[in-house]
């Protein structure tokens, strides 16, 4: 195996998959009420193709692969795709995101397929809030599938949530709570602003106005887990089980330390999140492309990764929603 670094000296070794661009959720910040247009099954990569970018990809040292969507656990047979990718032996750490609604019914057949860990997004601890949030969603499915996560060892179970003022800030010490009582690992996250979402109305918390209010329970202490540390910053409070992160994308970017490509449920990969730029590995692999071209492929995503993105500027990010792009 052969490590990969882009033009910036960064080294290249995760890779995120959006399995699906579907999801059984419709968060105000993340999609129109009204869903966006679908892709359709043959849009969509099998799992078999998507294994074959995830062997060349390996090949060229991505070792941490990252299933997401829209919401992965909508789609299918989501095992049999952990159970490919594990088969990758110089894959060592297959982590999913997910809102947590169908986690509670798959946790085991994940874990035993060879899934190591999971982030779960969960944005409000109130049923109504989010039944409000979420559009359609039930807040005990998402607990409950917390709980499978924790049983079934797919730890460190961590939980994502996206802080917005005037609708979830007020229980930034309810969540930070759950690090002193349940041990949750909790990371709170900026809003982006990005198309196709409200985010008009959203507006951001900053993390210092965060910690301002979470060390109303005492003074956060940095921390680092032993995998998965990513653009987060660690704390704990006094005598918590559990851990606080912070994850700023917009108010101080961590783009310099970036070490990721995404796929897209349609087989493009995205140098960057937030710009629009897009390689198609789908047309090459229906023709049966050699590993090869895949790698050389993944090489000129890998070369045309910028060095940042712009939000701070106050220029949202462009192009397709979140959910197609995988978030
Ligand atoms: N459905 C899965 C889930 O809910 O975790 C995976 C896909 S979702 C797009 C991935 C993450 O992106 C979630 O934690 C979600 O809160 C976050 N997200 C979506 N839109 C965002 C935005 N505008 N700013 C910050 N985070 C966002």
């Amino acid at each position: 195996m052969t490590g990969i670094s882009d033009s910036f000296q960064r080294p290249i070794n995760y890779l995120r998959v959006s399995v699906t661009d579907r999801c059984n959720l419709r968060c105000v910040y993340c999609m129109p009420e009204e869903g966006v247009p679908l892709m359709t099954h043959a849009d969509i990569l099998s799992y078999e193709e998507i294994a074959t970018v995830v062997r060349a990809a390996a090949e060229m040292g991505i070792n941490k692969v990252r299933l997401t969507g829209g919401e992965p656990l909508v789609r299918a047979g989501l095992p049999d795709l952990v159970r490919l990718i594990a088969a990758v032996k110089t894959i060592d750490d297959i982590s999913l995101t997910t809102n947590g609604i169908l986690l509670a019914r798959h946790a085991r057949e994940l874990k035993e397929a060879g899934l190591r860990r999971v982030n779960v997004s969960l944005d409000t601890l109130e049923p109504e809030k989010f039944r409000r949030i979420t559009r359609c969603g039930e807040l005990e499915d998402t607990l409950a599938g917390i709980a499978a996560a924790h049983r079934e060892g797919l730890e460190p179970v961590k939980i994502n949530v996206v802080v917005l003022a005037g609708v979830n800030d007020d229980e930034l010490t309810d969540f930070a709570r759950k690090t002193l009582s349940d041990g949750w690992h909790v990371r709170f996250i900026e809003h982006m602003p990005v198309n196709g979402d409200d985010s008009g109305q959203l507006k951001l918390v900053s993390v210092a106005e965060m910690r301002r209010r979470i060390e109303t329970l005492g003074e956060l202490k940095p921390w680092k887990h032993d995998v998965g540390n990513g653009p987060a910053k660690y704390y704990r409070l006094p005598g918590a089980p559990g851990t606080i992160g912070f994850i700023t994308p917009v108010t101080e970017h961590f783009c310099y330390q970036c070490n990721r490509l995404r796929l897209t449920a349609d087989g493009k990969l995205r140098p960057c999140l937030l710009s629009e730029a897009e390689i198609d590995l789908r047309e090459p692999l229906r023709r049966g492309a050699s590993a090869d071209e895949l790698k050389a492929l993944i090489e000129k995503a890998v070369a045309d990764k910028p060095k940042s993105h712009h939000l701070a500027e106050g220029r949202p990010a462009k192009g397709r929603p979140f959910s197609q792009v995988g978030g």
